[in-house]
């Protein structure tokens, strides 16, 4: 393990990723200045906390951004700093380093000496938490030790320096992990899919993209790609595009019949042709569709990508199938909330963006679609157009609900809409209404706003649960 004693180590940004960094690099015995942008209330807590421990803080004053300290070696980044941030383009010039929160962990890894545990990876513009989870969910069927961990909400530093010994994380990274991670290997490692998102972070598709596939980078085993992306750049042309160790393999998904070298579907099975001993390549049989919760195109995309780092790293067929079907889903995705009069409610509050509202509209029919929210740049024009058939009604919601509007008006002037032209936080329960109104027993109420929360509610998790009850209050009649 490297010395950190008396290295100039730049902690950038007091928060959940930045503060256990300090402390950590700190114990290491590195000399550690924490800079942050802002200098409220909380920031000169947080700040008088650390310096209370030893560590130095300097907090932006008057809103100018933070400044690299004199002498830095190394920054270590919280992601969510923007790489226009002026601080980068000094440690650029500097030549001094930036990690990311998910490097620093790598790095550390080994600390205690002991081999530590190889990472399957998971990155993408929707499914990551899923498809990790659902990865997590089959280790574990097959006895392994392991944890998910990363964006997921669970510190990969944590995982890598806690006392608790796993044989293989699965790992959520986010595209802002990856654009500060350059030295992470993993085992194996899947890129779901590719829409735009995020790319005022990252200033422009390519940028992102280039993210994404720094996952592949120096894969040893797998790198597990979406064989039924058409879009470009396709996450096939990033694992060609990677520099990977000699033998890894490109191994696919579809929801099709899968080649060789790919997992798919034949009939209603989950199929591997990839990681089968036989010589013929015969499709080795996983699953069945019934077996992933819930069994919506989209998820079974998520399940065949989780099997195939699963399968990567040696997981036996058996033990893919008894952990889809321990497999739960997190609350607000694609989650049945009740059935009232013959329709079901149905809570994907995590469709914020547009390409993850269109897989859980392409999961219904008929939909009474209740949307709307920040759209942070968004247009719905495509979601929309590819949904109209299968659209009943729409109710519309938050501060960008007339892009929603003007798309529906486009590509599906007959669905009747109604636009609550409302933001305060009551009007999901008079949205539930109306869209109990719309509905006809067998149709789906669906809440998959393609939007952000941030208008209307804390985050997205509390409009899914604001749907909730509204939803429930309507089953008790007290609506
Ligand atoms: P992430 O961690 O990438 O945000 P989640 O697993 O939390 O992804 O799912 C977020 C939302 O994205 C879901 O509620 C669903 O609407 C949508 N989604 C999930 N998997 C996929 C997929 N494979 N393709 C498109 N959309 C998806």
């Amino acid at each position: 393990a490297a010395d950190w004693r008396g290295r100039r180590v730049t902690v950038a940004g007091l928060g959940v990723s930045g503060i256990p960094a300090a402390r950590v690099l700190h114990g290491l015995g590195a000399h550690v200045t924490v800079v942050n942008d802002g200098a409220d209330e909380r920031a000169r807590a947080q700040a008088a906390e650390l310096e209370a421990e030893g560590i130095e803080v300097r907090l932006g004053e008057d809103g100018s951004p933070a400044r690299l300290p004199e002498g830095a070696e190394l920054v270590v980044t919280a992601p969510g700093w923007r790489p226009d941030h002026p601080l980068f383009a000094t440690a650029g010039a500097a030549g001094v380093p930036v990690w990311g929160d998910v490097e620093l962990a790598w790095r550390l890894r080994d600390l205690d000496g002991r081999a530590p545990a190889p990472w399957l990876a998971v990155t993408g513009t929707n499914g990551k938490t899923t498809t990790v989870r659902m990865l997590a969910s089959i280790l574990e069927a097959a006895g392994l030790r392991t944890a998910a961990v990363g964006n997921i909400g669970v510190s990969l530093l944590d995982a890598v320096l806690g006392d608790e010994r796993y044989d293989v994380l699965a790992v959520e990274l986010s595209s802002y992990q990856l654009h500060w991670a350059p030295s992470v290997r993993a085992h194996s490692a899947a890129v779901l899919n590719l829409a735009p998102d995020h790319l005022d972070w990252h200033g422009s598709m390519e940028a992102y993209a280039a993210d994404k596939g720094r996952v592949y980078e120096g894969n040893t085993v797998a790198c597990v790609y979406n064989a039924d992306a058409t879009d470009k750049p396709s996450t096939e042309d990033l694992v060609r595009e990677a520099d990977v160790e000699e033998g890894c393999r490109a191994i696919g998904f579809t929801l099709g019949t899968p080649g060789p070298s790919q997992l798919g579907l034949v009939d209603d099975i989950l199929v591997d042709r990839a990681f089968v001993a036989n010589r013929q390549k015969q499709a080795q049989e996983l699953a069945q569709v019934s077996d992933v919760n819930p069994p919506a195109p989209h998820n079974i995309a998520n399940a065949l990508a989780a099997a195939a780092l699963a399968r990567a790293f040696g997981v036996e067929p058996a033990a893919v199938r008894e952990g889809l079907r321990n497999f739960r889903p997190d609350a607000h995705r694609i989650a049945f909330v009740a059935e009232v009069d013959g329709v079901a409610y149905v809570d994907d509050s995590k469709a914020t963006n547009t390409h993850a509202a269109e897989a859980s509209l392409a999961a219904y029919d008929p939909i009474v679609w209740i949307a709307g929210g920040l759209a942070k740049g968004a247009a719905f024009d495509e979601l929309v157009a590819r949904s109209a058939g299968r659209l009943r009604g729409a109710v519309l919601i938050g501060a960008d609900r007339a892009l929603v509007r003007e798309a529906l008006a486009r590509h599906a002037p007959q669905v009747p809409v109604v636009d609550l032209d409302r933001t305060d936080t009551g009007a999901m329960a008079a949205a539930v209404r109306e869209a109990a109104r719309l509905a006809r027993p067998g149709d789906t109420v669906l809440l998959a706003p393609a939007c952000a929360s941030m208008d209307m509610f804390v985050n997205y998790n509390k409009r899914g649960e604001a749907f909730e009850e509204a939803v429930r209050a309507l089953a008790a009649g007290d609506a």
